[in-house]
């Protein structure tokens, strides 16, 4: 036998990172390690989110993690990342619940909110005292949002608010709903966002239930009928696509660190298994085959984060664009799904029990794929970039 080196000590990405980024992320993996993995499991089968832990999550920084002001903490893009990456090694439920509270709901109000928007939202929100969702998704519009039919008409003072919203991660215990409306009829460009407000009369959130994959994430619809929503609960600052979008585009690049999470901690239990699970009389780590998965796994792990570092790094410097946003979701996602299948079949007969976390992982991903940009729709606004010309 021969003295084995680690992942991290093989991918070594240790030395790009500062001493405060590499203490958020081991203070984020200890929090998984001790407060969430030894619930994980019970959490996916009773379909339930921890909210327990989210004064915890808010304490370290964790909600609104790379705003400015307000009460957040200002992370750095690779800290932002490093800490949804460790949140994934625990459940993509978990990670998704931070996305969308910091990159989908506090995002757009603090880049497009009003001053006072901001001052009534943020703090509570950074505190994890108020919980928020991103409405865009509609039953008959996912990948093409600019299709959707929710309407938002002037009655005087207010906004009248009509339409339905599915799939919104956090609905059912949301307190404000960034929701995405057009102001005027089949016109994306009149798209508006507004603070929808819990106790506003004709807003509904009901749960969509018996989902088989992040089953630690409440998922609801958004029903508004005839919503009245004052003015001053219009974000002033954005019109268009580019509102959403560019919350996405937010939430997309944290995605695509958390998905390294999942599938590192895919890797590290099969990895474990692999040394103590005998057949043909030796442990399976030393056949040929059981090696080159490990292998394979290991080389896409090293390079997503390598890449993910990379990126992070360039958007402390500028905004990246949405097709690099698009490489690094697509690619680290892709590879996370792959390598939680190649560990299901390591883990074989096993590898279907909620007891180890890979299928809950290989299920969660399956989310992940689709959610914030299918694939496919990064496929080609990367195809769009790279050749200028659209193929949606
Ligand atoms: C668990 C979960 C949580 C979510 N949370 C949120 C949330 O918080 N807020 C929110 O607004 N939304 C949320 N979503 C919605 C998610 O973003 C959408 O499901 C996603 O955008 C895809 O939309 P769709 O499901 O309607 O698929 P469709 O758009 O109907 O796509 C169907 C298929 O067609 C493919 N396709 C689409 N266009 C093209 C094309 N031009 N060429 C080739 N293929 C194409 C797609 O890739 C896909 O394979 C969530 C979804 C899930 C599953």
């Amino acid at each position: 036998m021969s003295e084995a080196v680690s992942l991290a000590e093989l991918i070594a990405v240790d030395h790009l990172l500062t001493e405060e980024e590499k203490l958020v992320a081991e203070t984020v993996r200890r929090f998984v390690r001790e407060r969430y993995l030894p619930r994980a499991a019970e959490l996916f089968a009773k379909e339930q989110f921890p909210t327990d832990l989210i004064p915890e999550m808010a304490e370290m920084g964790l909600l609104g993690a790379s705003l400015k002001g307000y009460g957040c903490a200002g992370m750095s893009p690779t800290a932002y990342g490093l800490a949804l990456e460790e949140l994934e090694y625990g459940d993509s439920g978990l990670r998704s619940f931070a996305s969308v509270q910091g990159s989908l709901a506090m995002f757009p109000i603090h880049k497009f909110g009003s001053e006072a928007q901001k001052e009534r939202w943020l703090p509570g929100m950074a505190k994890g005292e108020i919980i928020g969702c991103f409405g865009l998704t509609e039953p008959d519009a996912g990948s093409d949002p600019g299709s959707m039919k929710t309407r938002a008409k002037k009655d005087g003072k207010d906004w009248v608010l009509n339409g339905t919203k599915m799939w919104i991660t956090s609905s059912p215990v949301a307190k404000v709903a960034v929701v995405w409306a057009k102001t005027r009829e089949d016109d994306p460009k009149s798209i508006r966002g507004f603070l929808v407000e819990r106790g506003m009369k004709g807003f509904e959130t009901p749960t969509v239930h018996g989902k088989m994959s992040l089953r630690a994430s409440p998922t609801g619809e958004i029903v508004l009928s005839d919503v009245r929503v004052p003015e001053e609960n219009m974000l002033p600052n954005v019109e268009g696509l580019r509102g959403p979008l560019s919350c996405l585009t937010q939430a997309r690049f944290g995605i695509s660190f958390g998905a390294l999470g999942a599938a590192r901690a895919c890797f590290d239990s099969v990895l474990a298994y692999s040394k103590e699970r005998i057949v043909f009389g030796k442990p399976i780590a030393s056949k040929q085959l059981i090696q080159k998965k490990l292998s394979d796994m290991a080389i896409e792990i090293a390079k997503g984060k390598i890449m993910g570092v990379h990126f992070a790094r360039l958007k402390e410097q500028r905004d990246l664009l949405p097709a690099q946003v698009s490489l690094c979701k697509k690619n680290n996602v892709g590879i996370a799904l792959e390598i939680a299948r190649t560990a299901r079949s390591i883990l074989a007969g096993n590898g279907i029990l909620l007891e180890y976390p890979v299928i809950r992982h290989m299920l969660n991903l399956e989310s992940v794929y689709t959610y914030e940009g299918t694939d496919e729709v990064h496929t080609l606004i990367l195809g769009q970039s790279l050749t200028g010309v659209s193929a949606f």
